[in-house]
């Protein structure tokens, strides 16, 4: 039959599952490196979950144009292989499974309410999505609030109140204030909306991309600068 890969499909999002790697042949140019590093052999292989085609690739050694063990064992219809009998090595497989995009340096309780947002928005959670991504926008406006010099006490106020708070501070421009606003109500609606449901991606992904300016324009680049000068101050 073929040879037996274990991937993380990138179609069904099933992790560990087997894939059957029907068709092997010599990798062929790369120039924008695409493929895994190193990759000598690809394949196409088949979810054994879902049935999508993706492709594998691989490291075996030796000349590639040389007919190698994948490429004869894929070829062999009548049986199935495991990778371990072909001595060659998975690199990965492509398109690549999507990845939830967090910002780097965020508070704690911060991050978490965004991994939740992406990991709901990956799986196509519209609803789950826009609510965690408010809860991620909500506690970051509560972290900044409660730094500021005096400190604003932001506990137990609403959403909506600490905006004015913030808003105060002339800490964000207008447009980022208005669409932290947007993020709320979308939010809001979210979870309480009785009738309508948020249907696709279009509605949500607005949303997603200022929940992940935001957070990197309130923690991600403080922390960079304060990261690079740290770099070059030491050449001073
Ligand atoms: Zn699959």
């Amino acid at each position: 039959m073929a040879v037996q890969l274990i991937v993380s499909c990138p179609f069904c999002g099933k992790e560990d599952v087997g894939a059957q790697a029907v068709v092997a042949w010599p990798a062929g140019k790369d120039e924008f490196g695409r493929k895994p590093e190193g990759a000598d052999t690809e394949a196409a292989a088949i979810c054994g979950h879902c049935s999508s085609a993706m492709i594998a690739y691989l490291r075996c050694g030796g000349d590639p144009k040389v007919f190698n063990p994948f490429r004869e064992k894929a070829a062999a219809y009548n049986s199935l292989h495991s990778l371990h009998g072909t001595g060659c090595e998975l690199l990965g497989v492509r398109p690549e499974p999507p990845r939830p995009d967090v910002p780097a340096h965020l508070p704690p309780r911060v991050e978490r309410a965004m991994l939740d947002g992406e990991l709901a928005f990956l799986r196509r959670d519209w609803n789950g999505a826009a609510a965690h991504y408010r809860k991620a926008v909500d506690r970051a406006v509560t972290v900044i609030l409660s730094q500021m010099e005096p400190p604003i006490d932001p506990e137990r106020k609403m959403l909506g109140q600490k905006i004015a708070l913030l808003e105060n501070t002339g800490l964000l421009p207008a447009p980022m204030l208005d669409w932290i606003r947007i993020v709320k109500d979308q939010g809001n609606f979210a979870l309480h909306e009785d009738d309508r449901d948020f249907e696709n991606a279009g509605e949500i992904e607005p949303a997603r991309r200022f929940a992940r300016l935001l957070l990197e324009y309130l923690f991600t680049l403080p922390k960079e600068i304060e990261l690079s000068r740290e770099g070059t101050s030491q050449e001073d």
